[in-house]
């Protein structure tokens, strides 16, 4: 019979660690265990052309302006 509590908790995904669910910092290495996987490192797949575009066109606009000041 599985205990309630073990429903509750969730691997380590940088050691291996089982923590509980609710646990944000990994007592084993220290690794961030966010709810959310959201905003990996991989964010920026998920965003559209236009926003890319956006972002490049910003990033140039302001390197301009930092450079005309
Ligand atoms: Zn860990």
């Amino acid at each position: 019979m599985v205990a309630p509590e073990e429903k509750k908790m969730k691997t380590c995904p940088n050691c291996g660690e089982i923590v509980p669910v609710k646990t944000k910092v990994c007592p084993n290495c220290g690794q961030i265990l966010g709810g959310r996987n959201k905003y990996k490192q991989n964010w920026f797949k998920e965003l559209t052309p236009t926003e890319i575009f956006l972002i490049i066109l910003g990033s140039i606009m302001l390197g301009v302006f930092l450079v005309a000041l």
